[in-house]
């Protein structure tokens, strides 16, 4: 697929579950209100305090499946039993706009956008180390035993992937995390 020519920046994070992305994401985004994130598709349920269309959309698979197949995705991925996708029209047009589009997706999706948007600007966020992921994991209190030993065993996969990425940020102290992002971003503090 040929590369979008746009005036707006294209900015991916990706990085285990439970290392911090949403936290993350939230800070930056009440720090620098001009980025616009994408909100993704998914087939997963909706967590206790999710809303739809502002955390996610929630989709039927049936509805997933054809969205898929008419293109209507920029890239999409299983991730721990559930389908995820980026709608790919609203990322197009804010990019048209001028305006820093960012995606918080998973590994296999990033590799897609690697492909599709060979100039967007991929950043990896790693945990300090696995047992404080699990933790993260756990003190979230949002998954199954099940799903989280999903999670666990796909973060060790992910992590092995880190050095694909154009940066790596260490979230220890969120606070830092967020300087940092914000100036390899080329954001003013
Ligand atoms: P992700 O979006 O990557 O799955 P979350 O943002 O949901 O991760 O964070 C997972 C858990 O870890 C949450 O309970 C969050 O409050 C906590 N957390 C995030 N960043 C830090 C940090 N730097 N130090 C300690 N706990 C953190
Ligand atoms: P969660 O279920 O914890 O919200 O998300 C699980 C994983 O799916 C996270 O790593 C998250 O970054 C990723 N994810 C969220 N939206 C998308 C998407 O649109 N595409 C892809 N490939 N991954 C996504």
């Amino acid at each position: 697929m040929a590369s979008f020519t746009s005036a707006g920046r294209l900015t991916l994070i990706t990085g285990p579950s439970g290392v911090g992305k949403g936290s993350l994401v939230k800070e930056l985004l009440q720090r620098q209100p001009e980025i616009w994130l994408s909100v993704s598709a998914t087939t997963r349920d909706p967590r206790p305090q999710e809303q739809e269309a502002v955390d996610y959309f929630f989709l039927s698979r049936e509805r997933f499946n054809a969205l898929q197949q008419s293109d209507g995705f920029l890239e999409w991925a299983e991730f721990a039993g559930n389908c995820y996708g980026t709608p790919r029209q609203p990322v197009e047009e804010q990019l048209s706009a001028g305006r820093p589009v960012l995606l918080e997706i998973e590994l296999e999706g990033a590799r897609q956008v690697r492909k599709s948007f060979p100039e967007a600007f991929q950043v990896f966020l790693a945990p300090p180390g696995i047992e404080e992921l699990e933790s993260r994991i756990r003190g979230r209190a949002t998954d199954t035993e099940e799903a989280i030993q999903r999670r666990l065993a796909r973060a060790r996969i992910e992590l092995l992937a880190k050095d694909e990425f154009d940066a790596v940020v260490v979230n220890d102290d969120l606070q830092i995390a967020l300087l940092e992002l914000e100036s390899l971003m080329g954001l003013s503090h």
